[in-house]
């Protein structure tokens, strides 16, 4: 397919004004909706061939995250798009001051393979919600979804609206060379620095949402049920393959073994074996063998089999662990939880600290300084308390990292934000001016 071609088509749209209409907007992502409807079958197959994937799994964290958001634009895209009003400033009156939200232009969203609906869809809507137009590269890795999403949408959209590009790490990069008026890219902090050199070269504005290890603390006053219950679901939910998923965890050396036997009830609670449907293969082989290279087994505790036929990982934990292991040097994106203590909290918080900031970040704590200091003390993109993962469910939260795990954000009112300018214009009265700025400039006028 001709990038170019389709590009400077979407530019053509654009500058017919035609996609700032708020009912040309609202009237394509109904049709995003029902397009998604009308295809859930094919959504489900092709997540269960890319992944072994449940239903319910799919609609949970896929197809009902992109429809809630389409829901939400719907609802509040007058509001979103309406220009602001602000204050007017001494110098400048008699004037009236607003920021008109601009949609930015020709935008590109490259998505990660992990949840390729979600990641894909989600900030594509966003983009087209504030006025774009989109062309989307959905990863390439999970096959069978990228062939669906470019069947569905190239299907039922104009290409000068809304594209999507099949392909690899080829066509990616030809696509990089045109000029976009914005880059969404999810992946690997690796592959970000690669993206954001091509927008360098543009001057293109980027959002990057990357990775890192994500640490899960737990303290001596943590409720150690709750805290076993929503690691494990956060951790093995996808078989690990989640951006936010808590990479280790920093357990208090004094309730290190209870804590070890939480976590290891509640995975045999959720039944997570290879035959289950509720849990997830690795995605291809490559990441497979990357996996089991990172299981140490003289350190495994619980789990640590593995079936390569099926890309079946069994949900491991493994103890004992220090920060020089082979398991710490890199972002596990998979099931296995290495399990590391401390002896002090200041000590965890320094620890961390001496990473790259990861994407998130987790505590388990009754104690209130114990919250503070961690939300103060350290820097992660988002996180939560006494929890993991859910903090990305709640749209009036922006969504992204920091330093290594990326720049920028979206979610709700954020990812219209990431696909608008914020265009700032003074409208000023004709009259009632004094004539102090004006040449010449004289000595009473400077004494004013
Ligand atoms: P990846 O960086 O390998 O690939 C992401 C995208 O980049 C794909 O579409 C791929 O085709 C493209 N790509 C790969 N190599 C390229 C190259 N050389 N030039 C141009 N494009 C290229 O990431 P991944 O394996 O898909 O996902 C795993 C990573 O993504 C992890 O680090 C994970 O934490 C992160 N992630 C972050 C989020 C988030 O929301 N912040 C969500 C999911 C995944």
């Amino acid at each position: 397919m001709d990038f170019q071609n389709i590009l400077s088509d979407q530019r053509n749209l654009f500058n017919s004004q035609k996609t700032k209409n708020l009912k040309f907007r609202k009237m394509y992502l109904e049709k995003l909706k029902e397009v998604l409807l009308k295809n859930e079958e094919l959504l489900y197959d092709s997540i269960f061939k890319d992944f072994g994937k449940s239903k319910f799994d799919t609609f949970t964290t896929e197809i009902s995250f992109v429809l809630k958001d389409i829901d939400y634009f719907l609802k509040n895209l007058n509001s979103l798009a309406k220009p602001k009003k602000v204050r007017t400033n001494l110098a400048n009156q008699l004037g009236s001051s607003k920021i008109y939200p601009e949609p930015l232009g020709c935008t590109l969203v490259i998505g990660a393979w992990n949840y390729p609906y979600q990641l894909s869809l989600s900030p594509v809507v966003a983009a087209l919600a504030a006025g774009n137009t989109c062309i989307l590269k959905p990863s390439e890795i999970a096959e069978n979804t990228m062939k669906a999403m470019a069947k569905i949408i190239n299907e039922n959209f104009p290409k000068d609206y809304f594209y999507v590009a099949e392909g690899g790490i080829e066509e990616t990069t030809e696509i990089l060379k045109q000029k976009f008026d914005k880059i969404f890219f999810t992946g690997s902090p690796k592959v970000g620095q690669i993206i954001y050199e091509a927008a360098a070269k543009h001057l293109t504005p980027v959002t990057l949402e990357l990775g890192g290890k994500s640490p899960a603390i737990v303290t001596s006053s943590a409720n150690f049920d709750v805290a076993a219950k929503r690691i494990v679901w956060g951790k093995f939910l996808n078989a690990g393959q989640t951006c936010v998923a808590p990479d280790y965890i920093l357990v208090d050396e004094k309730v290190k073994d209870s804590f070890l036997d939480s976590l290891q009830s509640y995975i045999q609670k959720f039944n997570y074996h290879s035959e289950s449907e509720n849990y997830t293969q690795i995605i291809n082989q490559r990441n497979f063998d990357r996996l089991v290279n990172l299981i140490d087994q003289e350190k495994v505790y619980f789990g640590g089999k593995t079936d390569a036929a099926k890309r079946y990982i069994e949900p491991t934990i493994m103890h004992d662990v220090t920060w020089n292991d082979k398991v710490m040097q890199e972002e596990i994106f998979g099931p296995i939880l290495p399990v590391l203590t401390f002896k002090n909290f200041n000590e965890a918080l320094l620890q961390i600290a001496a990473y790259e900031k990861p994407l998130s970040a987790y505590l388990f704590s009754d104690n209130s300084e114990e919250k503070e200091e961690f939300t103060i003390k350290i820097s992660f993109g988002g996180g939560c308390i006494n929890d993991v993962v859910m903090h990305l469910s709640n749209d009036y939260l922006p969504f992204g990292g920091v330093g290594n795990s990326g720049i920028g954000n979206y979610h709700g009112k954020y990812g219209f934000d990431a696909f608008s300018h914020q265009k700032a214009v003074l409208d000023r009265a004709t009259w009632g001016e004094p004539d102090l700025k004006y040449p010449p400039y004289t000595d009473k006028k400077l004494n004013w």
